[in-house]
This record gives C-alpha cells, sequence and structure tokens, in this order.
C-alpha cells in the first residue's frame, strides 16, 4: 500500500480479534505485521474459553460414573482423578492450538513479531528494541485478571495460574459471582474440591435473569458447591500448612468467620491491559473503568489508531471480538458495510448448571415494554428417569405482548449453550412466539420444550 511506512496495520496482541484482523487484512494484500509477548490466541485459546471447557468436561465425570450404574454399568472400583494427566493433556491441546494459530498467522502473509510492543508515538511500534513504522495501529491488547487489595490478597491467584495448579487443592475459596467464578466453581467441585463461593451481592451474575439465577444457584448448591452471599474476604493469612504439599490459608469473612484453604481464587473481574503500552505519546483516550475509547468504527481519538476486543470493554466475549476485527477490516480495507449488532448477543456460562441466554432478561422485558407475557418449563432431565440424579432444566421464554416477539430466551440444564446457540438465530430474525409454536419438536429432546410451551405463566 504505502513504502513511506513498514506496515501498512500493526498489530499489538495475537488474541482472538488480533488475529483475526491481522489474517483478514493480510487476505486483502495490506502489509500486516502482529505483535506478541506471550502466547498465541491470547486470553480465550490459552487461560480461558478452551482449557476452561476442557476442565468442565473432566469435571462432569463423577455425576455421569453416578448415573450409569441406573443404565447397568457396574464401574468395579470408584474412579479416582490423576490431575497432572487432565493438567498436561489440557496444555498439550493448547500447543496444538498454539502452533495452528502460528500457522494460520504465517499462511496470511503476516508477520509475526514476538516481544512486547510498545507505542511510540502515532505511528511507530517498539519491540524488542526495534522501532517499526505503520500507517495504521491496532491495539488488541485484551484484559488482565483485576485482583482487589486487602490484607493478604498476594496468597490468591488469578483464573490464568488454574491452569497450571501443581495440585488440585482439599478447599477452595473463590471470590466473585461472575463468569469465571461460577465456573471454577463448578469445575473445582466437581473435580472433588470443597469450594466455597464468596460473593458480595445478594444473587450470582448480577446481569442474568432473576428468576434463572436462583435455578443456577439452587443447581449448584444441589451439586456440593457452599455459596456465601452478602460476604466478602476481609483478609487472607497463611496458616500452617494443610498438607505436606498444600499451603495452609486462613480467609477471614466479613462476618468474622473464617475459612480454611489450599487455594483463594479471585475471579473479581478483568481489566483492560493498557499498562505500559505507550498510549501516553499518542491522542489515545482512556474512560473511567480503564478500557481504551473507540467509536462505532473502533477509531481512538488518535486517527492512526484502533482498538478492538476486551481492551475496549464492550462485551468481553471472544466472538464479538472476531465480529469487531471483521467489521474493522471491512472499514479500512474493504467496502465498509459490515456492522456489528451488540443486542441480543447469546451467552453461555458453562457452570454447572449450564446457563445460557440470549435477548433480554424478565426484568430488562419489563422496563421496556408495556405487557410481556412469560413461558416457563421445568422438568427432569431424561438421563435422570435411571440416572438417578436430582438436576432439573429449566426454560423461559420471554414475550412482547404487543408484537408476539420472542425478546429473551433462558435455559438452566444440560446442554444450554448448544440449544440457545440456535435459539439465538430465531430471536436474531425476529421470531414470534407464534413461530416457536409452528415448529415442530424434535422427540425426544430437551430442546423440543422450547416449542411446545403453550400456558402463559404470567
Ligand atoms: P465478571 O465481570 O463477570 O464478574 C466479576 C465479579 O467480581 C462480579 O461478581 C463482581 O461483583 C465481583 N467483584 C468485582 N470487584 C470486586 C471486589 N473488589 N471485591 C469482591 N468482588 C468483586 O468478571 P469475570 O472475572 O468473571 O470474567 C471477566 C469477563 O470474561 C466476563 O465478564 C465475561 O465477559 C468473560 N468471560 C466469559 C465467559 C463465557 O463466555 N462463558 C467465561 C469467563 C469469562 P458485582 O457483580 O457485584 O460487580
Amino acid at each position: 500500500m504505502s513504502d513511506a511506512f513498514d506496515y501498512d496495520l500493526f498489530v499489538i496482541g495475537a488474541g482472538s480479534g488480533g488475529v483475526r484482523a491481522a489474517r483478514m487484512a493480510a487476505s486483502k494484500g495490506v502489509k500486516v505485521a502482529v505483535a506478541e509477548e506471550r502466547y498465541l490466541g491470547g486470553t480465550c485459546v490459552n487461560v480461558g474459553c478452551v482449557p476452561k471447557k476442557l476442565f468442565v468436561y473432566a469435571s462432569q465425570f463423577p455425576e455421569l460414573f453416578q448415573a450409569s450404574a441406573g443404565f447397568g454399568w457396574d464401574i468395579p472400583q470408584s474412579p479416582t482423578l490423576d490431575w497432572p494427566t487432565l493438567r498436561d493433556n489440557k496444555t498439550a491441546e493448547i500447543e496444538r492450538l498454539n502452533q495452528i494459530y502460528q500457522t494460520l498467522i504465517d499462511n496470511s502473509g503476516a508477520d509475526l513479531i514476538n516481544g512486547r510492543a510498545t507505542i511510540d508515538g502515532p505511528h511507530r511500534v517498539l519491540v524488542n528494541d526495534r522501532a517499526y513504522t505503520a500507517r495504521t495501529i491496532l491495539i488488541a491488547t485484551g484484559g488482565w485478571p483485576y485482583i482487589p487489595d486487602f490484607p493478604g490478597s498476594e496468597h490468591g491467584i488469578s483464573s490464568n495460574e488454574m491452569f497450571y495448579l501443581d495440585q488440585l487443592p482439599k478447599t477452595a475459596v473463590i471470590l466473585g459471582g461472575g463468569y469465571i467464578a461460577v465456573e471454577f466453581a463448578g469445575i473445582l467441585n466437581g473435580l472433588g474440591v470443597e469450594t466455597h463461593l464468596v460473593y458480595r451481592g445478594s444473587a450470582l451474575l448480577k446481569s442474568f435473569d432473576r428468576e434463572m439465577v436462583e435455578k443456577v444457584q439452587e443447581g449448584m448448591q444441589a451439586k456440593g458447591v457452599r455459596i456465601h452471599l452478602n460476604s466478602t474476604i476481609e483478609a487472607i493469612s497463611k496458616t500452617e500448612a494443610i498438607s505436606k504439599t498444600e499451603d495452609g490459608l486462613s480467609v477471614l469473612l466479613n462476618d468474622q468467620t473464617s475459612l480454611d484453604a489450599g487455594l483463594v481464587l479471585f475471579a473479581t473481574g478483568r481489566k483492560a491491559n493498557t499498562s505500559g503500552l505507550g498510549l501516553e505519546t499518542t491522542n489515545v483516550q482512556i474512560q473511567n473503568h480503564g478500557a481504551i475509547e473507540v467509536d462505532q468504527n473502533f477509531a481512538t481519538a488518535e486517527p492512526s489508531i484502533y482498538a478492538l476486543g476486551d481492551v475496549i470493554d464492550r462485551v468481553q466475549l471472544t466472538p464479538v471480538a472476531i465480529q469487531e476485527a471483521m467489521v474493522l477490516v471491512e472499514h479500512l480495507y474493504g467496502e465498509g458495510q459490515l456492522t456489528i449488532d451488540y443486542n441480543d448477543i447469546p451467552t453461555a456460562v458453562f457452570c454447572q448448571p449450564e446457563f445460557a441466554t440470549v435477548g433480554l432478561t424478565e426484568e430488562q422485558a419489563r422496563a421496556k415494554y408495556n405487557d410481556i407475557d412469560l413461558y416457563l418449563s421445568d422438568f427432569k432431565p431424561m438421563l435422570q428417569t435411571l440416572g438417578g440424579g436430582a438436576e432439573r432444566i429449566t426454560m423461559k421464554l420471554v414475550v412482547d405482548s404487543a408484537s408476539d416477539r420472542v425478546v429473551g430466551c433462558h435455559m438452566v440444564g444440560d446442554h444450554a449453550a448448544e440449544i440457545i446457540q440456535g435459539i439465538g438465530i430465531a430471536i436474531k430474525a425476529g421470531a414470534t412466539k407464534a413461530h416457536f409454536d409452528a415448529t415442530i419438536g424434535i422427540h425426544p429432546s430437551a430442546a423440543e420444550e422450547f416449542v411446545t410451551m403453550r400456558n402463559k405463566e404470567r
């Protein structure tokens, strides 16, 4: 494109958004570099979505072993978990994915530069003491776990370290009530760790449908997670080691009771990763909570610099960062027709029971529409009829009475993420309750309940 600069586009960060932007731009003939200081694939591939899901699978086996008896299986001796095998197999899979990312970048024609990048003015990036010039710089540096500061908080760890533990603790305390807190509560509990979840609010998962969150909490508690609501940690101190290999920690709660634990996990949110990036050498503006300010085209206040993904903190989800990258590349190097709609983004929390949702919560719908209809279904999954477990599935449809449009759809229970992904298309297409009613179910499935709900709950 231009001889005046080393690169047309210099991407900082090879996570989900950065790699997609780099590859798409390079495929359009743009001269691209992407710098990464840590690991290819970013949080999602290395210390997020992917290894988390593998751990979720691992943690679900004990319930399946239990259910198998009702189906005639006799497991001669009680199954045991070898944590190093799980951890190391997971790591090998992540390394395989890192390699795939490397190949994707190489094949796209973009240059991968290993090292920490700092911005040095609107068109310069320094990596490993070398300066590169670029017509456009894209900041896709993601986020980093936030750890609150209180006496002894240095004894706790973040989700980053959870994926590489030397050993599993016997007891764990998790602070927070968002995605990461509830997901790790399910993982640890399923892997046999006594798990305490400490959350400052009166109900977990603040932005989700209240009624469905209650189902999640009931389900988590039934599986053994000990949930401490309206609670905070005041201090953490070291005590005598719990075992030869496990540190002892005493966790003091705000009601002055304390919990002994081998591990404290902070799942207290993630902050935009901008420190030491050299933004002070530019006009890039930072919002109050630390995220980079961008307009609808992901442009910062510095005309040559763009940002997307977790570092702009609109919606911290991998598929959102990827779509933002596609929109940006189209804007910079294509027809500029692609857009991103932040409404009706389907999302799943891989807690146990699983929870997935698309559209408005009941609370949001009540605030937006004059009248809403609610349809609810709560039933025992077929696996449990012979399996004997107590788990249930709950589904909820939120309908705008005036237009008959289904404006929210929520599910707690097995395969919620898989089911809600499909329903998300219907919601995006503006489906009405009549469309749901006219759809033939797949029998026998849990998903068919979504098209057979006939009686208004309220
Ligand atoms: P969340 O923002 O989801 O949750 C953070 C939690 O920490 C909230 O419950 C918050 O409380 C609490 N908290 C914040 N500060 C403090 C504090 N000082 N003391 C005590 N509690 C505190 O962040 P996560 O870290 O769980 O995850 C980060 C993001 O990553 C998520 O928002 C999500 O976008 C993404 N993610 C997505 C996943 C998925 O798609 N399945 C899985 C994991 C992460 P309060 O609610 O009161 O503010």
